[in-house]
């Protein structure tokens, strides 16, 4: 390997799903100094870079061209001459009328190394996910791949469809939904029945997927009266039939949601993950993160309140960031849990128990219902008057409980041991998503998702955010928060029985289908 040339990785991204990429595509993306990507590489596959990759896109799209291939090849050297780590992202597999071969072959030229890694085509696993296996044993043993974009110019005797029609099972055409008539038309002239079942499948494994069925005869004019659009794969053959009894993503409850995640990053991937289980797509749009306290007061304050963590009789936690920050602050103090060995603690919500008995301490759990007399039923009976307890709670942590304590006559040290800031990383492509109505649920995990993914919006550009948000359904995981949400003027379609993220889920789905 040259020592002071570049390398370039030419990834396939998959067909949509960002999780249908390969380990190594994801390593690709880990290691680049610069990703260059199309239109069929799902973009959030790109949060994987490192912060300070640079990205370039050079989607094709149908009828404006961004860069020519010869422009990209030649811009892939270009990176790599410069001793970049340059990885092309292309959608699907790229052997698979990806241009790859010319791409690798100019980077050949000028002495490059390079790796091809694989992807999953779009020509296999978008039937798939509309359950549509390509071969089955009781109807085909064999399928080609066929693009169905060169038809009827030069290479329509190349294709030449009588061979096709006679010996080939199940055709997948690939850039084909322009020229359906004419692939249809000769297809039977070449002896196919027009009874041929033929299914569209458009934006597979995204949650867009949409799939129409019909025959040879018929399919052209389904899919103009539905204003079918590509990218769609045309898949003919007898295993199309198969999908009335096969189709499996499109049974789970939220398939076709794209879900708007706005809790910070740090504490997302329950959510996202139940979304993304249940068939829908997850995009994550934290806006917020969390940080230790900036204010030197209220950090000062902290420290004291560790410091002295030995004269507590109680020490009560109220979230899972909570106990978090808390535990990695004692930690950079070198202070030992001992130390808080006479304190009874107690966990607001099974969460935030269950995050304390991880370090090793059982608490009291407080039911996790912020509102109502209920709160401290549970601890009750064993709080004296004059005791003290520390609270070490977030910037925005409401006064309800130790308003409650200090009726009861004990002594409440509050601290900070966060707080919440805005953030709007990606924020370009949310709004991008959010213009085209391409999001469907927004949901809000706190009163300051609200107004943070309001503020961010603002900040971003978007004067009138609520505007943007019409149409949107919202979920809320709590009265607190859908009190903000109504603040602000939205209207609320789904509410969390209880405070947390099953239930929250749970809410979006009742009525429709099965959590599995
Ligand atoms: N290398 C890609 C194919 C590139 S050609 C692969 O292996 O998948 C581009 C064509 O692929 C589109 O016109 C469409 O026919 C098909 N395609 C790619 N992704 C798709 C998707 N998610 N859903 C439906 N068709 C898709």
């Amino acid at each position: 390997m040259a020592v002071n040339k570049g390398r370039v990785f030419l990834v396939g991204a998959g067909p949509g799903d960002p999780k249908l990429i390969s380990v190594r595509g994801m390593e690709a993306i880990q290691r680049a100094d610069v990703i260059v990507y199309d239109r069929l590489a799902n973009p959030r596959l790109l949060k994987h870079r490192k912060p300070e990759a640079e990205l370039i896109f050079v989607g094709k799209l149908p009828d404006k061209h961004i860069l020519k291939q010869e422009e990209i090849n030649q811009l892939l050297v270009d990176l790599a001459l410069q001793g970049k780590v340059v990885t092309r992202l292309k959608g699907g597999d790229p052997s698979v009328f990806g241009r790859v071969g010319e791409e690798a072959e100019l980077l050949a030229d000028h002495g490059i190394t390079y790796d091809i890694i694989p992807g999953i085509t779009s020509s296999i696993a978008v039937p798939t996910y509309a359950g549509i296996p390509v071969t089955h044993r009781d109807f085909t043993s064999s399928v080609a791949i066929v693009t169905g974009h060169e038809y009827p110019n030069k290479t329509y005797s190349s294709l030449n469809w009588e061979h096709l029609a006679k010996a080939i099972g199940t055709m997948v055409f690939l850039m084909g939904v322009a020229n359906l008539e004419q692939i249809c038309r000769e297809l039977i002239r070449c002896g196919k029945p027009p009874e041929m079942p033929v299914a569209l499948v458009r934006w597979g494994t995204w949650a867009d997927q949409a799939t129409i069925t019909g025959t040879l005869a018929d399919i052209t004019e389904k899919v103009k009266a539905a204003d079918f659009k590509s990218p769609a794969v045309i898949i003919v053959g007898e295993v199309v039939k198969l999908r009335d009894k096969l189709s499996w993503i499109e049974k789970k409850p939220l398939f076709g949601k794209r879900v708007l995640v706005t809790r910070a990053r740090s504490q997302a991937s329950e959510l996202v993950d139940l979304i993304d289980d249940l068939g829908g797509e997850p995009v994550e749009f934290p806006v917020i993160r969390l940080q230790p306290p900036s204010r030197p007061e209220a950090q000062e304050a902290l420290d004291r309140a560790l410091d002295n963590l030995q004269e507590y009789d109680w020490i009560i936690l109220t979230s899972v960031n909570g106990v978090d920050f808390f535990f990695r602050r004692l930690r950079e103090r070198k202070i030992d849990v001992r130390r808080m060995g006479k304190a009874h603690i107690a966990a607001v919500g099974p969460k935030t128990a269950e995050a304390l008995a991880e370090r090793g301490i059982i608490a009291n759990v407080l039911p996790a219902k912020f509102q109502g007399e209920g709160i401290l039923d549970a601890i009750q009976g064993d709080l004296n008057a004059g005791q003290k307890v520390l609270l070490p709670t977030a910037d925005l942590a409401r006064d309800y409980l130790p308003a409650r304590l200090k009726e009861l006559g004990l002594e409440v040290t509050e601290v900070d041991v966060y707080e919440n800031v805005l953030s709007m990383d990606d924020g370009e492509e949310i709004i991008h998503l959010l213009q085209n109505q391409s999001i469907h649920i927004l949901t809000f995990t706190s009163s300051s998702t609200v107004t943070n993914l309001l503020e961010a919006l603002k900040q971003l550009g978007i004067e009138d955010p609520q505007s943007l948000l019409q149409g949107v359904e919202i979920a809320c995981i709590g009265p607190k928060t859908a009190e903000t949400v109504a603040q602000a003027g939205l209207p609320i379609t789904y509410m969390a029985e209880e405070a947390t993220v099953a239930s929250l889920v749970q809410s979006m789905i009742q009525g429709g289908g099965n959590p599995t």
